[in-house]
């Protein structure tokens, strides 16, 4: 059982891997470059082939193909993430997320204390 092996659930996977995203999002540049734009696409694209439970992924393809990563601003493309993370939500039987407050929610690692300039920044 999960508790006594080292066997990752489906669910620890899924939330260390929205963790990992919306940190992600929420540290995304305020004013991308096209690179970074590219960059925030190929993730996502390749998500939809690698995420390491099958279902998931094709489920995820097909969320993709109907809502296309909006990845202009910082605050596009977490607005986006939170919306993808409620269409999952919503799928699963579970709560939705007021994305209104998704800002309060996550912050990038370099955004809160010590980093406090790093995520006014495009680095
Ligand atoms: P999670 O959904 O993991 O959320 C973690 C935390 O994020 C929550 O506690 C909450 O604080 C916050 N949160 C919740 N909603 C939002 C939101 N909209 N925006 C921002 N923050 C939010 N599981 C399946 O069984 N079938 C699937 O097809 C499936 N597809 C998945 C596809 C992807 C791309 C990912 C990343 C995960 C998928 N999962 C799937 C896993 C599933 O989404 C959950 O991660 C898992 O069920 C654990 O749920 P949880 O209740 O702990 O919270």
């Amino acid at each position: 059982g999960a508790a006594s092996s080292s066997t990752a659930s489906r669910e620890e996977v899924g939330r260390a891997t929205w963790t990992f995203l919306h940190t992600l999002a929420a540290q995304y540049p305020e004013h991308p470059t096209r690179q970074q734009k590219r960059d925030a696409r190929n993730l996502i694209d390749i998500l939809t082939r690698m995420y390491p439970c099958g279902e998931c992924a094709a489920h995820f393809k097909e969320l993709v193909g109907s809502h296309p990563p909006q990845v202009a601003t910082r605050a596009d493309f977490s607005l986006w993430m939170c919306e993808a993370h409620n269409i999952v939500n919503r799928r699963l039987g579970k709560p939705t997320f007021n994305c209104s407050l998704v800002q309060s929610r996550w912050a990038g690692l370099e955004c809160g204390e010590d980093g406090a300039d790093a995520c006014s920044l495009d680095f």
